[in-house]
């Protein structure tokens, strides 16, 4: 025999009265397809019975009211929901459910069936909530959808397995709408177990179709025609034809969802901390949002922040796996997993790299100063960073194949300016670091200095200065270092000096006199000297420009 899918309910709100004016509360029409007979006939691939072969009509609307019952208020614009309601939340209700079917069952078939209709790139998405967190029972106008079962108030009604029920507002309201805008849809569901799985997965799927617009299709093939045969699985379908994602893209506009990236194996070693990275590209540039979870190996406790997850890795060897899903704002869908294997025997690069260089870019670096660390033979790639000084947490970082950055965030000047004036720069310098990285992980970020750059086209100057205190106070150590090297222009003369913020020029530490194109001059306190202040400032000047003053707090 066959059973109808589901049937359609509806009825239209005020918005002037603010609630739901019922139309008609009791629309009976189903369609059912006639037992057995109709069946064997879709099967077999026959004609109607008058001979007419069946033009497809395409699919109805859900405001088109298709299926008879109420006919006010039908037809034109089709109904949808506004971007404001979407994702459109759903939420299920355990209440009067068969014995049958487990809570967990429900919400899983309820939760695939969104996840199926997220899949069909069009600007609209459910996002499941799973059981309502109000009430015991779906309800009429309290504005929560709500996928629930059938009652004493037995709404489904015949053969139907399940029932839509939505309401809309017309734009405007007096006259022909130009516009539907839904409300609120709840599904009432009429069978449990007592059909198989694959069909109430159908039925739950459908009548989701339902919630987002759809009328019912005449191509037996269609999720949305409106009768299955329980004993023939194949008049079951869970997915949406190409036909109705084409017709769902054209009643919300298409939008494809994001598409994740991420590397799909790592090596870890036990009892270090593992960080996992994933990206996403959106078509549309939608916001993302990530979640990880972990789908294999031994139980970690996964620290997720946005694109990236962290554990420390488990001593037993077992692989583990994780799994990032990218979501989209319609909460279209992308997952990826990662599978982490463990190993003793390779461990993290012995040393962090130390700071080695400075000097004017060459080749692929050329146009701003070349940052080097000491290369360690250990490390297949290295991960430089910088910082803003003194604050925690603005960390930006990239990993690159060679132990040498370039240094290219200029403070550029855009006045003309006079050449008789002096200009302190106190801003603009960022700290630097290096660590050494291979398939185990990265070292701890060896300190580099901080470095900033100034360019002031109408005056051809164009330097980068550096400023580092390098202290170990458990030894008595303390080191302060200042360089510039000069990119372009003409040859300029620098000073460094040492001081404090109240006093910044204390104490020149060293004079460089002219330093040419792409020359280099350092300054150097060892622990030998005294007067390792809190501030360097690099002082440039040439006749007939202005003086430019960076004072840099080190400490
Ligand atoms: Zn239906």
């Amino acid at each position: 025999m066959s059973l109808a899918r589901g049937h359609l309910d509806r009825w239209l709100r005020t918005p002037l009265a603010g609630v739901a004016l019922a139309l008609a509360l009791s629309a009976t029409t189903l369609i059912v397809f006639a037992p057995t007979a109709a069946a064997d006939d879709r099967g077999h691939g026959a004609r109607p019975i008058d001979g007419v072969h069946s033009v497809t009509q395409g699919i109805q609307y859900f405001t088109d009211c298709d299926d008879g019952g109420i006919t006010t208020d039908c037809g034109g614009a089709p109904g949808h929901w506004f971007s404001s309601s979407i994702p459109v939340q759903l939420c299920t209700h355990q209440f009067a459910r068969p014995a049958s079917l487990t809570a967990e069952q429900f919400r899983t078939y309820v939760e695939d069936a969104t996840e199926m209709w997220n899949t069909t790139e069009s600007a609209v998405g459910y996002e499941y909530l799973g059981d309502c967190a109000s009430g015991f029972r779906w309800e009429d106008d309290n504005n929560v959808n709500e996928v629930g079962f059938d009652d004493s108030r037995d709404v489904v009604t015949g053969s139907a397995a399940a029932i839509a029920r939505g309401s809309w507002f017309d734009i405007p309201f007096f006259g022909i709408p130009s516009d539907r805008r839904f409300v609120e849809f709840d599904v009432v569901i009429d069978v449990g177990g007592s059909i198989p799985e694959v069909c109430l997965r159908s039925v739950i799927a459908h009548e989701l179709g339902h919630v987002l617009g759809f009328g019912h299709s005449d191509q037996t093939t269609d999720l949305m025609f409106n009768s299955f045969d329980p004993d023939d699985l194949s008049t079951c379908p869970t997915d949406a034809t190409t036909a109705e994602q084409g017709l769902l893209q054209e009643l919300y506009g298409v939008n494809a969802g994001p598409t994740l990236q991420v590397a799909a194996t790592q090596v870890a070693v036990p009892g270090t901390t593992v960080t996992l990275l994933a990206s996403a590209t959106d078509p549309e540039g939608d916001p993302i949002t990530f979640d990880w979870e972990q789908t294999g190996g031994t139980e970690v406790t996964v620290l997720a922040n946005g694109a990236a997850a962290t554990f420390v890795a488990p001593d037993d060897l077992a692989p583990l796996e994780f799994t990032v899903s990218a979501r989209d704002s319609y909460r279209h869908l992308d997952t990826a997993t990662i599978g982490v294997t463990l190993d003793t025997s390779t461990g993290l690069p012995v040393l962090q790299p130390s700071f080695a260089l400075f000097q004017a870019g060459t080749g692929s670096l050329a146009g701003g100063s070349a940052l080097g660390w000491s290369t360690r033979p250990d490390a297949s790639s290295y991960l430089f960073c910088t910082n803003a000084p003194f604050t925690d947490g603005s960390e930006t970082c990239t990993s690159q194949a060679s132990s040498t950055a370039a240094m290219d965030w200029d403070t550029v000047v855009g006045t003309i300016g006079e050449p008789d004036v002096r200009r302190v720069f106190t801003t603009g310098t960022r700290e630097t670091s290096m660590a050494a990285c291979n398939a185990a992980g990265c070292t701890v970020g060896g300190v580099g200095p901080l470095i900033g750059g100034l360019r002031w086209p109408s005056w051809e100057m164009d330097f980068d200065v550096l400023a580092m205190a390098f202290d170990v106070p458990s030894a008595n150590i303390k080191f302060t270092i200042g360089g510039v090297t000069n990119i372009e222009g003409p040859a300029r003369r620098f000073e460094i000096y040492v001081g404090t913020a109240a006093d910044p020029l204390q104490k020149r530490i060293h004079s460089c006199g002219n330093v040419a194109v792409n020359g280099v001059c350092f300054g150097l306190l060892t622990p030998s000297d005294q007067d390792h202040l809190t501030h360097l400032t690099i002082v440039s000047s040439r006749n007939g420009t202005p003086t430019t003053e960076h004072q840099i707090r080190i400490r």
